[in-house]
């Protein structure tokens, strides 16, 4: 009889194990998250480098309870975490419970949604989750798409299918347009597709950081005009950096007159498809020939969680490809893989599926106006003070500022300094964390409100927080004494 250990398989035979085990991490897990005093600890990369290096990977542990115990000193005890509401950093979202609750299920029984035979009633709970958000962008029957990994290979779909609709012009005739501040996965699927960093045609934006539709039209012309084939338009609705939703109605007439591929990425702005008082502010978006939705983001899944929907199925040719040992082209039965840039997927609907069965979509949609009404009322609250610079109102929940003394004159490189000082501060004394970004060379801190249990007493909290490590580091002679006395 063998002797071999089995019982780390799952099985029926090992329930116990697993009960244990599963059982051992949930009390693990919840010791921690009662005891998370921040949204970070502050841990370096040498430090976090050096003991995961120090691990022997040969060597196992005894244990569940030392797997856990190891497990933490290496990640969790430093993890940043998204529920805190001084974590305003990226586009992270607080996860919903039912997604979690899905989560043990989606990884315990490991469907792979490729074929139906590895999923069953899985194909349908996805293509269900595919109409539904069809629908609710406004897409008639012929609707069709498939859940991705993210945004970025979303988009990346949606670019392969505008591809596809040219297939017979070659690649150097090609041009993507999209918007100056459209998301850089744009620029690396022109990449992965042959067409190289030239195709993309950067589009300039106006003061509320939208594309620019009147310069979109002179671009798209004059690329016509010598001769180039205007390939997609890439609309962004909501910008990473300012939540900026472009002109999808005029964007839209003009992928028309210029007979290209209308891609919508909605991988931020995604859940004002649930908004119960900003829906509109996609308007247009059902004229769209693909869409991107990031559930990870605005809909409050664990990641992964996004897809690409189409408005005609038949567009999704060219993500086909049949193999006689997995969906063969006379298939009896439906398979996602057709539509699929992945084959092996994981069941990633069955998140949003529980969530939506067991919240319904329009708390979902109430918890994207909260966090766009808390971005409203700090700004409001705050857009006046003189030693706090925001470069634009809010548009959907982000807000780009800095920090600017006024008893001192700081020229810009020293203003730019003291704010990424700050930044790392913030992060490195567990306080806060905030994000950075550049607009138009200038250094900026970011605030990404995507927490809906935070108020605005908090960020207003995260933003006084800056203020007193600025003024502490401006006078604090952190910062070199030859640019301060400059005149900014
Ligand atoms: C986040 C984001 C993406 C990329 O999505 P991932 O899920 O991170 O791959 C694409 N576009 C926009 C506008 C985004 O904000």
């Amino acid at each position: 009889m063998s002797q071999l250990p089995l019982h780390h398989l799952f099985h029926p035979d090992h329930a116990d194990h697993y009960a244990d085990s599963i059982g051992s991490g949930l009390d693990h897990l919840l010791s921690h998250l009662k005891g998370v005093a921040g949204p970070a600890t502050g841990r370096q990369p040498d430090e976090a480098a050096a003991r995961v290096a120090a691990v022997d990977l040969d060597e196992p542990l005894d244990g569940v309870d030392a797997v856990l115990a190891e497990m933490s000193e290496l990640w969790l005890d430093d993890a940043v975490w998204f529920h805190e509401t001084r974590y305003a950093a990226h586009l992270n979202c607080p996860v919903v419970v039912p997604a979690l609750l899905a989560e043990l299920f989606v990884a315990s029984v490991n469907s792979s949604l490729d074929t139906f035979d590895q999923s069953v009633g899985g194909t349908f709970i996805e293509r269900r989750l595919v109409e539904w958000t069809a629908e609710r962008i406004g897409f008639g029957a012929t609707a069709d798409g498939v859940f991705t990994s993210g945004g970025s290979q979303s988009n990346l779909q949606g670019l392969l299918l505008a591809r596809g609709r040219v297939e017979r012009t070659p690649a150097e005739r090609l041009r993507i347009f999209a918007s100056a501040e459209s998301h850089f996965s744009v620029q690396k699927s022109a990449r992965l597709l042959g067409l190289g960093d030239e195709s993309v045609i950067s589009v300039p934006t106006d003061e509320r950081h939208r594309l620019d539709a009147v310069a979109l039209e002179r671009s798209l012309a004059a690329c016509t005009a010598m001769g180039l084939r205007p390939m997609a338009i890439v609309a962004t609705a909501g910008t990473t950096d300012f939540g900026a939703i472009d002109p999808l109605p005029a964007i839209a007439d003009l992928a028309r007159v210029y007979d290209a591929w209308f891609h919508v990425d909605a991988a931020y702005g995604g859940g004002l498809l649930v908004s119960p008082t900003r829906r509109s502010r996609l308007e247009g978006i059902d004229r769209a020939d693909s869409v991107t939705v990031d559930y990870h983001k605005t809909f409050f899944q664990p990641v992964s969680s996004s897809a690409i929907i189409v408005r005609d199925r038949a567009t999704l040719r060219p993500a086909t490809w049949h193999a006689d040992y997995l969906n063969p082209r006379d298939s009896a039965t439906p398979n996602q893989v057709d539509k699929s840039l992945q084959t092996t997927r994981r069941f990633d609907a069955l998140k949003l599926w529980m969530t939506l069965r067991t919240m319904g979509p329009d708390l979902i949609g109430q918890y994207v106006d909260a966090v766009a009404d808390l971005a409203l009322a700090v700004h409001a609250q705050m857009r006046e003070e003189p030693d706090l610079e925001f470069v634009a109102a809010p548009e959907l929940s982000t807000l780009v500022f800095r920090y600017v003394p006024t008893d001192l004159a700081l020229d810009g490189p020293a203003l730019a300094t003291l704010n990424t000082t700050i930044r790392a501060e913030l992060y490195a004394t567990g306080t806060a964390m905030v994000a950075a970004t550049r607009v138009d060379g200038v250094q900026y801190l970011k605030l990404t409100l995507l927490n809906p249990m935070a108020t605005a007493h908090d960020i207003v909290g995260i933003l006084d927080t800056v203020r007193a490590f600025g003024a502490r580091i401006a006078h604090g002679g952190v910062l070199a004494s030859a640019t301060i006395g400059a005149t900014r």
